[in-house]
């Protein structure tokens, strides 16, 4: 029997997941590693840590492999964005990895876009020049990073997201390679001819000497060294976690959508084979290309900043529930929020309002509101910020979407779910697999090597395990949408400044 395993580098852990043939989970291993906060607004990783935390839960993931197993490929899929430097020669980081979620290149952002550079940058690469992408994480270590930038001129340092990162370490330092997805969140990488961009490179004072070599989604990019796990093994998959999860949930054909509801939320949207620019302030983003066809397939992205995180805060700021799990009985305690509506604008709003000065908002509480119509109003929060999403995704695709596949821990509540099909007026499906994550990077993989025969096959594999229509009525829809953005209103521009 032959498996695949999927190496799954997140923001907080390493996993690494096998699956069999059927797409099931076989093993699984995980391992934390430290978040390090060096000042208010900067996060960064070890890359050593994550190297050995990946090493780790792949050997132990081998370990569990049933007798006479095999693995056919390796699959990577991984945090996007974050951003490392490394000598070629030692293979040791020069710095640690800059996380996505780190601010300190905002200045220099700004900057670019009072320079009148923002709307380049965008038709170029689809993404809104922020601090949250590569570009200006790679040009900050290569300016603070003693003697570095002289030394990458030289061609003698190495640059890489996760994904570059884990595949040369997987081979002995011999292949440097970052796949489409990937590149496509760099602010570097041109969407429409799928290569670096001299413009942006020069823009972004980036030598080209530093730059992985880009390579389909899905296509033997690599071997395993023998030494590092006992064996050699075709690395033939690799996307970021979000493009892996929207893969995993087989939206292949344009029009499919995909919501991670997680800490925040993340939805994607299969918009085919030509990149759609928005102009509602969502992203244009790579989803996958693959070794055996032209292009690739491209995909609108829109995060909400709060969802499974605004359970957390009334469980951990309000205290009025004891665990995630206890939300929904009570929300389902009251027949409706009693008007009451919660804007979980606690970091800024995300797409597609856009507002970073906007704070939380409690409305329409009166003597009768209890904590049941709280939690109610959270969740609706939650479905009501992706059904704005959804919406505007619709409008830049000029496609009317058919259904909503979900994933992630929130995904779990049913009475969410509910709400999210009632507010976007589709049908919301859960498949009964929701590792996504890993299953799309194994699904990329596994489609290289034969392992799968081709997308029908593995799209008679994904499974519901329920539905959810949608059966609230087109009126009661847009009057309960309109109120929500009345209550968005009053949490915009509520701080005079971002600290
Ligand atoms: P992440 O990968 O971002 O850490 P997960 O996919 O593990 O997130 O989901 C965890 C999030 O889901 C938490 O923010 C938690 O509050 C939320 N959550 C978990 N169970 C429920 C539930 N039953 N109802 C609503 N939210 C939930």
């Amino acid at each position: 029997m032959d498996y695949l395993l999927a190496l799954d580098q997140g923001t907080t852990s390493s996993r690494a997941i096998l699956f069999d043939h059927s797409g099931s989970v076989v093993a699984l291993a995980q391992k934390e590693f430290r978040q390090i906060f060096p000042k208010p607004g900067q996060v960064e990783h070890d890359g050593l840590e994550i190297w050995s935390s990946q090493l780790f839960v792949a050997r132990e993931c081998l370990q569990q492999l049933p007798a006479g197993g095999k693995v056919a490929a390796i699959g990577i899929t991984n945090q996007r964005e974050t951003t490392l430097l490394w000598d070629r020669k030692t293979g040791q980081p020069v710095a640690n990895a800059i996380v996505w979620q780190d601010r300190r290149t905002a200045g220099r952002c700004d900057e670019l876009r009072q320079a009148g550079h923002a709307a380049r940058i965008q038709k170029k690469t689809g993404l809104v020049l922020d601090a949250y992408f590569s570009g200006t994480k790679i040009e900050w270590l290569l300016d603070h990073v003693p003697g570095i930038r002289a030394r990458a001129e030289k061609g003698e340092i190495a640059f890489g997201t996760m994904d570059s990162w884990l595949v040369w370490n997987l081979t002995g330092g011999k292949v440097h390679v970052t796949d489409v997805s990937n590149a496509s969140r760099t602010l570097l990488f041109n969407l429409h001819t799928l290569a670096w961009d001299d413009e942006l490179l020069g823009l972004f004072n980036i030598p080209r000497s530093v730059l992985p070599e880009v390579v389909p989604s899905s296509g033997i990019m690599a071997e395993t060294d023998a030494d590092v796990l006992g064996t050699t093994i075709k690395i033939a998959g690799m996307a970021g976690d979000q493009q892996a999860a929207t893969f995993g949930q087989v939206c292949f054909a344009p029009g499919m959508a995909k919501n991670t509801y997680g800490t925040g939320c993340f939805l994607l949207m299969n918009t085919g084979a030509r990149p759609v620019i928005s102009k509602n302030r969502l992203l244009t983003t790579v989803g996958w290309s693959s070794e055996a066809a032209t292009g690739a397939a491209y995909c609108l992205e829109g995060s909400v900043f709060m969802a499974g995180a605004t359970i957390q805060w009334l469980r951990d700021g309000l205290q009025i529930i004891k665990s995630a799990d206890e939300v929904q009985a009570l929300a389902e305690s009251v027949p409706d929020t009693g008007d009451v509506y919660l804007v979980p604008a606690f970091a800024g709003l995300g797409a597609p309002h856009w507002d970073p000065y906007a704070r939380g908002a409690l409305l329409g509480m009166t003597r009768g509101t209890t904590r049941a119509h709280i939690a109610r109003a959270a969740l609706e929060a939650i479905a009501l910020q992706s059904a704005d999403v959804f919406a505007a995704m619709s409008r830049d695709a000029g496609l009317a979407l058919k259904e909503l596949r979900v994933d992630g821990g929130a995904s779990r509540n049913d009475l969410l779910m509910q709400m999210q099909a009632d507010f976007s007026g589709v049908p919301v499906v859960r498949p009964r697999v929701t590792e996504t994550t890993a299953l799309g990077a194994a699904y990329l993989a596994g489609l290289a090597v034969g392992f799968w025969s081709g997308s029908d096959e593995i799209m008679a594999q994904w499974q519901v395990d329920r539905r959810f229509e949608p059966v609230m009525g087109a009126a009661e829809r847009s009057a309960k949408r309109a109120r929500w953005h009345k209550a968005v209103e009053r949490s915009k521009l509520w701080v005079e400044s971002q600290g």
